[in-house]
């Protein structure tokens, strides 16, 4: 069975491997300089890897850590690629490699970024006033409390169990994760405005992908669904050219926007405004989302998390522990589970260069 190499245990080790193998594929390298630094002081960035014609008409892009955390997944995939497949690339299709979109959150093993923002609830309509959230605001405090003690952990389970039963899981998940903009310390925060890694996106395709004519985008996740199993989800309604696009081009896609998926529909992520990174080119799209444990230990994790940096010390004695539920829950360093991720990801990305490349 064909796998990837084991996992990096940090960002700064992610980032070299994935420098060193763009290197070793000849990739054309640039590195976008994020203003913060990660846990051990180290340097991050927004890295790209380029192969092909810069001024080709045909551009597929794939983007790791949109969700820090779940960079870990990503970057080994993007790396492995670029060690092994590169030669198969096929020479008119220009292929971008984009490392660490929110390398901050890479880093500090967070879903999150620097702002406590989820960069995907944050591609809404600024000019328009943020959606509210009532329900979300009257558990706020049950998802985040001030305390993170065994006790307190087991009362606001409890109470948010409550919730769940008069409202059904599948609201639930709606109601904590669809996105939210008032509480700056909570979960599935979307932010006060366009965060770092956003205004990064927007400027950066403006400038590299206004010559293509057909842009094809694939954006790594983990977190949500069966374990192993690579989701493609997309960001339309089902009923829509680029949804339609995305079908005959991989088979089958969900919709989040029809309830189909894995995912609740939410507000303001990327690949809602894929279109307009390349407003003159064809652009379709998907997200992979690989599962790995359950949505309730996914939520414990996220909760920890954001206790930890709401209330907690991010470098003191709990960082630790929270950090590596945090990890154990968007990244498994189970060799079955690698060996489960890989086919998919190279399945996905072969078709998208062999469309690309016949068009
Ligand atoms: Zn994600």
């Amino acid at each position: 069975m064909i796998t990837i190499p084991p996992l990096s245990t940090t960002y700064a080790q992610a980032r070299a491997a994935f420098l060193r193998a763009g290197e070793s594929a000849l990739a054309r390298i640039e590195h976008h300089i994020h203003p913060r630094v990660g846990p051990e002081g180290e340097e991050l960035a927004i890295d790209v890897a380029e192969l092909g014609p810069s001024d080709a008409s045909h551009v597929v892009v794939v983007v790791s850590a949109t969700h820090g955390v779940e960079g870990y997944c990503g970057s080994a995939l993007q790396r492995h690629w670029l060690e092994q497949h590169s030669p198969e690339r096929p020479d008119a299709v220009r292929l971008i490699m984009v490392h660490g979109l929110n390398p901050f959150g890479f880093a500090w093993v967070r879903r999150v970024n620097e702002d406590n923002v989820d960069l995907n609830r944050n591609f809404i309509d600024w000019s328009e006033p943020a959606p509210a959230t009532p329900e979300y605001d009257e558990i706020a405090d049950l998802l985040v409390p001030a305390e993170w003690s065994e006790a307190e952990q087991q009362r606001t389970l409890d109470a948010l169990f409550e919730v769940v039963s008069s409202v059904g899981l599948e609201r639930m998940q709606t109601i904590v994760s669809a996105g939210q903009y008032t509480k700056p310390t909570g979960v599935f925060y979307g932010g006060l405005g366009p965060v770092w890694s956003h205004t990064w996106l927007r400027s950066w395709s403006s400038e590299r992908l206004a010559g293509a004519s057909h842009v094809t985008i694939i954006d790594l996740h983990t977190g949500l669904g069966q374990w192993g199993l690579g989701e493609l989800i997309g960001s339309e309604t089902s009923t829509s050219a680029a949804h339609q696009r995305a079908v005959a081009l991989w088979g089958d896609v969900t919709s989040m926007v029809d309830g189909d998926s894995v995912s609740a529909n939410l507000t303001g992520d990327w690949q809602a405004v894929a279109a307009e990174l390349a407003p003159h080119a064809e652009v379709t799209s998907t997200t992979i989302e690989y599962g790995i444990v359950d949505t309730i230990t996914v939520m414990q994790a996220l909760r920890a998390d954001a206790w930890l940096h709401a209330h907690g010390d991010p470098t003191g004695p709990d960082a630790p522990a929270i950090r590596a539920q945090v990890r154990a829950a968007f990244a498994d360093d189970d060799p079955a589970w690698l060996e489960q991720v890989w086919p998919r990801f190279a399945e996905v990305l072969e078709r998208a260069l062999d469309a690309a490349a016949d068009r």
